[in-house]
């Protein structure tokens, strides 16, 4: 395990990355290209900070009362948290030993099953993973990148029992699509280890970051969900008897 990762931020009372409230870390580097990223600068392996997993530590343990409070804990977001396994795992592996609970934030963009990957899992309480979009040809529009990792991944969640929280983001254009969001629901509806989907209204806070990296954001003119799209959108998933937020 790796005791050095490069991080690009971290949120010491995230509340929207998990249960409770959370330590939440961004790592940096990322090898999708979403068109909506709000974390358009973690994409650069290279970029970000070097941290040693003790650093983190120390920071992480003075949040502990307000862990134990909320029953909240520690969320290894993005970027891509997965490309750093062998970092998130010896970060996991510290957090769980002091009763701290942890949480892993990945587009589960996994391509080979080593054994870091295991570690990571093994040291994870709960994953929380983003579905971009169930048809390929949309993902592959929307993220640059085929959905076949990240829905193997789902498959392999589930076949090994690991906690599962499904995030989908709402974006026009993509995810307003009625059939698709059943495509997804079938999907899961049969994954007992997922407890719940996370229907996000896609919305353009990241946006300024693209303008400061001299990048066109192309969904410049979009607009959120109205409150009818999100009911739509939810509705599919209640009727199957799946619990959304
Ligand atoms: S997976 Fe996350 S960090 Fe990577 S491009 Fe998509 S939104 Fe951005």
């Amino acid at each position: 395990m790796s005791v050095h990762g490069r991080i690009h931020s971290v949120e010491s009372f995230g509340t929207v990355d998990g249960p409770g409230i959370r330590f939440v870390i961004f790592m940096q580097g990322c090898l999708m290209r979403c068109q909506y990223c709000h974390n358009r600068d973690t994409w650069d392996l290279h970029a970000g900070t070097e941290v040693h997993v003790n650093e983190l530590m120390v920071q992480i343990e003075s949040y502990l009362p307000f862990f134990k409070a909320s029953h909240g804990g520690v969320t290894v977001s993005g970027g891509e948290a997965i490309l750093q396994a062998p970092f998130v795992a010896a970060l996991f592996k510290k957090c769980q030993a002091k009763g701290i609970h942890t949480c892993l934030d990945t587009n589960g963009f996994v391509r080979h099953y080593t054994p870091e990957i295991h570690r990571l899992l093994a040291h994870t309480d709960l994953v929380m993973l983003d579905i971009k979009h169930m048809f390929d040809d949309k993902h592959i529009e929307l993220t640059q990148v085929s959905n076949h990792y990240t829905l193997a991944f789902a498959q392999y969640l589930h076949q090994h029992q690991h906690r599962t929280w499904i995030r989908y983001v709402i974006v026009e254009g993509f995810t307003y699509d009625i059939s698709a969001a059943e495509a997804l629901a079938d999907f899961i509806g049969p994954m007992t280890n997922v407890e719940k989907v996370e229907l996000l209204p896609y919305h353009p806070l990241g946006k300024h970051k693209w303008a400061a990296l001299g990048e066109t954001y192309q969904l410049d003119n979009i607009t959120p969900p109205s409150d009818v799209i999100m009911k739509q959108i939810k509705a599919v998933f209640t009727q199957r008897g799946i619990h959304t937020v």
